[in-house]
């Protein structure tokens, strides 16, 4: 499993999705650039989001906040005091850890060797001990499991101690008297300081949702697992606002929602799992997870959090501006109750890639086999829809060829080629997961026929070449 995460990463570069960032100056550790097909999917995936939420949800707008925050913003939310992790160092090796993700680390290794059980309850051990915020229980864990990190493998551990997660900057010149602010380490606070602005403009009547996707920041100590943690990342998240007394149904609606916007994409059902949470964060009411099986363990992709009215109440009580809703129905203001979704476009990225990738045996007719890399990517989040082929570059098919290009670049993103074998050229598109293909050859010239080649069977039909945007926009939309 772990091979075929790396021929993952290797081909997401090959390929043009993924680069290390700044790779000339040999990378920057847990920060990601996005080529040509990555910067496509990713906007894909974004839309699709989008989409689904400000475009199918009559009731839930969109906005787009400035990732520059005002400080007392991370006072007021929490952050400035509780966005912290409990890290431990390692005396030898002088390296820090998240205790979570040792810990984690090692059921991952029981699981491995089979010791379900007891994998299942040191997870439960760490749970309890995080929720009660016991970090002498916590190191103690971590020498009874025998975890350590060290070359010597003594595990000699410091005391556990709490790490900020945000980035900090000066907002002006340093030189001055300048205001230290903070990178945004969650877009949602963008959206709970507009409440207000976006309510009364957009004329919105509870429950509403406001929707945002952006750039998220945090220093996380850990960060491994190619794009799956990252410092600098994309996060796409919706504040359902709700009259207090009603969170409970709507954190349940939402739960399912999410879940389904995930099956719309037609991924199995066995890959993805709720996971219900034992340790709240420190706003939240009732949270669960959406894992899906990473090609290294199921982990989280998306998080749903009922969040009482924890937010809106602390910006109310540090900018002393009224956060409150009147609800006509009852006659009555209030502080509204939160629901939310979050999901990080990164994460999607990646679940999408690993479900998509395929090393496929094809046994031919003669009996003789070959392999292709396929990428089994959404027909309607595919980076690239349609690849126009003529056959060979000379007879008038490269003219006929531009012709069909004309007439579906408006549409959807077409790539043509005409160099090398035509099996090669499909073998190109399998790898970057373009679902139809279109050969034009000089039958096309008699008859008006092309043959459309589908990536996932590789069976092929002709059609009319008349038919075949038709055809395409019949599968993305
Ligand atoms: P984790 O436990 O993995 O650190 P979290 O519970 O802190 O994540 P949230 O604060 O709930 O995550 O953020 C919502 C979503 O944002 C996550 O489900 C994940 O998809 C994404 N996300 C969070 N941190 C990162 C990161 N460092 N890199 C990429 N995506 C992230």
């Amino acid at each position: 499993q772990d091979n075929q995460f790396q021929a993952i990463i290797s081909h997401a570069k090959e390929y043009g999705f993924v680069f290390p960032s700044s790779e000339i100056y040999d990378g920057l550790s847990a920060v990601y650039d996005y080529g040509p097909y990555g910067s496509e999917l990713k906007k894909n995936i974004r839309d699709y989001w989008w989409k689904s939420m400000t475009q199918l949800h009559e009731n839930i707008v969109g906005i787009d906040a400035a990732i520059f925050m005002h400080p007392t913003t991370w006072k007021a939310s929490g952050h400035v005091d509780n966005f912290s992790d409990p890290m431990i160092d390692n005396k030898d090796s002088k390296k820090r850890y998240r205790v979570d993700h040792l810990i984690e680390a090692k059921a991952d290794q029981l699981k491995e060797k089979g010791e379900e059980k007891e994998a299942e309850a040191l997870l439960a051990s760490m749970d309890s001990l995080l929720a009660a915020e016991d970090f002498a229980g916590l190191k103690q864990l971590i020498i009874d499991q025998k975890i350590n990190c060290s070359v010597s493998g003594t595990g000699n551990w410091t005391d556990i101690r709490q790490f900020n997660l945000m980035f900090s900057t000066q907002l002006g010149s340093v030189a001055e008297d300048a205001d230290t602010i903070y990178l945004r380490p969650e877009t949602a606070q963008g959206i709970f300081v507009n409440f207000l602005n976006v309510q009364k403009t957009a004329r919105m009547k509870i429950p509403f949702g406001i929707a945002q996707t952006g750039k998220a920041f945090r220093n996380e100590i850990v960060a491994r697992q190619f794009i799956f943690r990252m410092r600098e990342f994309e996060q796409m998240e919706m504040q359902f606002f709700v009259r207090p007394g009603t969170e409970g149904e709507w954190y349940k609606y939402w739960k399912e929602a999410r879940l389904k916007w995930h099956l719309g994409l037609g991924i199995d059902a066995s890959k993805y799992r709720y996971h219900d949470h034992v340790k709240l964060a420190h706003y939240a009411k009732e949270a669960c997870d959406i894992e899906y099986e990473f090609p290294f363990g199921f982990k989280e992709v998306e998080g749903i959090h009922s969040r009482s009215d924890f937010d809106l109440a602390q910006h109310q009580l540090y900018s002393k501006k009224k956060m409150q809703y009147f609800d006509t129905e009852i006659n009555q203001n209030y502080v509204p109750y939160v629901v939310e979704t979050s999901i990080g476009l990164d994460r999607m990225f990646l679940l999408i890639l690993s479900n998509a990738y395929e090393e496929e045996t094809i046994t031919k007719e003669d009996g003789s086999t070959d392999s292709r890399v396929v990428l089994h990517i959404p027909p309607k989040i595919a980076p690239v829809k349609l690849a126009i082929l003529p056959l060979t570059k000379k007879d008038g098919l490269p003219e006929i060829a531009r012709e069909l290009v004309d007439e579906c670049k408006p549409y959807f993103k077409c790539f043509y080629e005409e160099k090398d074998a035509i099996g090669k050229r499909y073998r190109r598109q399998d790898a970057i997961g373009t679902p139809f293909c279109v050969t034009i050859d000089h039958q096309t010239k008699e008859d008006q026929t092309v043959t459309v080649r589908y990536r996932d069977s590789m069976v092929q039909e002709r059609v009319l070449m008349s038919k075949v945007k038709e055809l395409v926009m019949g599968e993305i939309l």
